[in-house]
């Protein structure tokens, strides 16, 4: 399932087929993913501006020029292709159709933009730019960790008196937007901090020094993502998976990679969820 960092890179593989460029044509090939399509959706996806390509969380937020914002959620399984060679970047001829392309922009710089989801846990829908914040999905996510508004201070009010695991908390979208299994676990591991420790019970440094972990395991991967676009602009053209190395997430039974440690990557079931951690690292 794509995480922030997985989000953002398909963000930045989509700029430069999407960004200031008009759709011409928009297919529509059902009647919806995980919820229906909104009312007309190929006619007002068609012959506008891409103004803006942003994100929020998990999503995807294209702005257009008619006023309303394309949202877009990936959901377990979703795929966005770039074909064809608006930039001299995407080295891709336009590929035949598959089973599950539900929906294909075609773009005025000869790019096309394929939705591919076979599980169709994904979404679409579209919404006034102005409240584009307000949308169901978006209104109650809390701040996004690369941004401004998730700080040391804030992270600390957010957990004070919270009998939840520390590891159920960063994973609650309302504390902060879009950290996903994968990445938490990965942050707990660099904090010390073992995944069943009560949120409450962390003294307030230890809280603090999660505010730039967060950050820099985002950030690496973030930058694993861009350096794996240049090769996906010669492959596949598919953006967004990349291959990942983790300290913890996926080890299991594996030597922990702190200097000296040496003792056994566990994994444990929360909240129905696998946590990795070394035992002896985080407490
Ligand atoms: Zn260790």
């Amino acid at each position: 399932m794509p995480e922030l960092p997985e989000v953002e890179t398909v963000r930045s593989g989509l700029i430069p087929a999407m960004e200031g460029v008009v759709i011409t044509r928009t297919d529509v090939n059902r009647a919806g993913l995980r919820w229906p399509f909104p009312d007309r959706m190929a006619e007002r996806l068609t012959g506008v501006r891409v103004t803006t390509l942003r994100r929020r969380s998990k999503y995807i937020l294209a702005d257009l020029d008619s006023g309303e914002t394309l949202l877009v959620h990936l959901g377990m399984s979703g795929r966005m292709t770039v074909s064809g060679d608006p930039l001299g970047v995407f080295a891709h001829t336009h590929p035949m159709p598959e089973k599950h392309d539900h929906v294909v922009f075609h773009m005025e710089n000869g790019a096309r933009v394929t939705f591919n989801d076979p599980r169709r846990f994904g979404a679409m829908d579209l919404l006034p730019t102005a409240e584009a914040e307000a949308h169901k999905l978006l209104a109650s996510i809390g701040p996004e960790p690369l941004g401004n508004s998730f700080h040391e201070a804030y992270l600390v009010a957010a957990l004070k008196g919270r009998a939840m695991p520390i590891k159920s908390a960063l994973l609650d979208q309302k504390i902060v937007a879009g950290l996903g299994n994968i990445y938490v676990c990965e942050a707990l591991f660099r904090a010390g901090i073992n995944p069943t420790r009560k949120a409450a019970s962390l003294s307030k440094r230890r809280i603090e020094s999660l505010v730039p972990i967060i950050r820099e395991v985002l950030g690496d991967a973030i930058a694993a993502g861009g350096s794996s676009l240049k090769d996906f602009r010669q492959a596949s053209g598919e953006l967004g998976y990349f291959q990942h190395s983790f300290d913890v997430y996926g080890r299991e039974g594996e030597p922990c990679r702190s200097e000296g440690c040496g003792k056994l990557v566990r994994r444990i079931v929360q909240s129905g969820r696998s946590s990795f951690y070394c035992p002896a690292c985080q407490r």
